[in-house]
């Protein structure tokens, strides 16, 4: 028996009674025979709740401070979970990103995984410890100081702590049974998918698919590291997310032609009006909008109007990096030289992923019919080779991901998806 890695999310942790029940499905691990190395994430909503006091004392909180807070989150349900371990009479110790040796770049609040040396987690499990690791978080390799990875980051604390110590498996615990053909939340009838790959996957994710973290999948790829994501509050077998189809029964599962719809309401639409149409403008907008270290998603530029010769150029990006962004661009009107900015944080994106879009040329023509038939207004569009994505009203969204669920045929004619838990926060 290996060694597995188990990552349990903040809705499976939410109270005392969700860590004593985590708690005996580890020690249920342990007992048939395998190292257990556990990654856990803040209880319930604890981080929206310490963003929320942050904002109280200070708009724009300096990132090492905010980090310092947010860790706090994953540090009191890491001590939690391993207390109650110990009481099921089983060895357990907790340990902060820090000390599990997840090594970090410094940019405060997204900061990317460099490096994990896990000596101390190799010494508990040697000792028969059961070792329970803070998820989320990290130390700077330069200035040693504390680093956050970014909302939903303990998926990447998981992959990147399977990596370094070549577990078998990386398992994905959390409050629906799997990953779906689109968020359970909003389509009763999406259904569960047995296998999906790494490639689809990724697109799911970077589209908003917050079942896993698009950096936890990049990662799983590269170290070619299997995850199994399920739900901590039943049984039932999960989705794997693997580089080759699983077997069931004697068969190998198929790849879907279509893996899903995401969604997506956490972005905002910056308009720069009135940019004038020669070369060296969109660069000198998207350098100080990298300046400012912020990663933007689509971007479009209109058409010039011939009278004026000027432009618009929009773009979308997190909603929390809006301000950060408007302040970068309004430093460098004088140099850029455009008339106004306009900033839309009500809009919402909604993709569909497959790779079999590369093949089935009549899927664009499909998802935008559907999307009309529901009478939702498309204002950008974006696609990659096995993605589509629309950006629409955030009042569109949900019906018109269930209006392309449906038209691709796949709501399912069984049970309705399960969600056990969580507020969808
Ligand atoms: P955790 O706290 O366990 O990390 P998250 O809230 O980050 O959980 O992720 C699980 C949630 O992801 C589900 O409750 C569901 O609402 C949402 N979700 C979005 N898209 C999907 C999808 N395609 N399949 C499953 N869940 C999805
Ligand atoms: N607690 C962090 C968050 O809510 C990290 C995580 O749950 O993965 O984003
Ligand atoms: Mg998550």
């Amino acid at each position: 028996m290996g060694l597995v890695v188990q990552k349990y999310g903040g809705s499976s942790v939410a109270d005392a009674e969700g860590i004593k029940r985590v708690a005996k499905r580890i020690v249920e691990a342990k007992q048939n025979g395998h190292q257990v190395v556990v990654v856990v994430s803040a209880m319930g909503d604890t981080t929206d709740e310490l963003i929320d006091l942050a904002e109280k004392v200070s708009p724009m909180p300096a990132g090492r401070e905010f980090d310092m807070l947010l860790t706090a989150g994953e540090r009191i349900s890491m001590a939690l979970l391993a207390m109650a371990i110990k009481n099921l009479g089983h060895e357990a110790q907790s340990f902060t990103g820090s000390q599990a040796g997840v090594i970090t770049d410094s940019v405060h609040n997204k900061a990317r995984i460099i490096d994990v040396t896990p000596g101390r987690i190799r010494t508990a499990l040697d000792e028969g410890n059961i070792a329970i690791v803070a998820g989320f978080q990290g130390v700077s390799q330069d200035k040693k100081d504390i680093t956050t990875l970014g909302r939903g980051g303990s998926d990447t604390t998981a992959v990147a702590l399977a990596a370094a110590l070549d577990a078998e498996v990386c398992e994905i615990y959390t409050d629906v049974d799997g990953v779906f053909t689109a968020d359970p939340r909003v389509v009763k009838k999406a259904k569960k998918i047995d296998w999906i790959s790494f490639e689809d996957m990724l697109e799911l994710a970077a589209s908003g698919s917050k079942v896993l973290l698009h950096r936890c999948v990049e990662y799983a790829r590269r170290y070619n590291i299997p995850i199994h994501v399920r739900s901590s509050f039943s049984g039932l077998r999960g989705t794997w997310v693997s580089s080759e189809p699983i077997e069931q029964g004697d068969q190998k599962v198929e790849q879907a032609i279509i893996s899903g719809v995401a969604h997506d309401t956490s972005e905002a639409k910056v308009t720069v009006v009135g940019v004038p149409d020669k070369p060296g403008e969109a660069a000198a907008i998207f350098r100080a909008i990298s300046d400012a270290e912020i990663n933007i998603d689509m971007i479009v530029q209109n058409v010039s109007a011939a009278s004026t010769g000027l432009t618009d150029i929009s773009f979308t990006l997190p909603k929390t990096e809006g301000r950060k962004a408007i302040d970068a661009l309004e430093r460098n009107k004088g140099g850029i030289g455009f008339e106004s900015l306009r900033y839309d944080d009500q809009i919402g994106k909604i993709s569909l992923v497959g790779a079999g879009m590369k093949t089935n040329p009549g899927v664009t023509a499909s998802f935008f019919e559907a999307l009309s038939d529901a009478g939702v207004n498309i204002e950008l569009i974006s696609t990659s080779e096995i993605r589509i994505s629309v950006v629409t009203r955030a009042d569109d969204v949900s019906e018109a991901v269930r209006a392309v669920h449906s038209a691709f045929g796949l709501d399912s004619d069984s049970d309705e998806a399960v969600v056990y838990g969580g507020t969808g926060r």
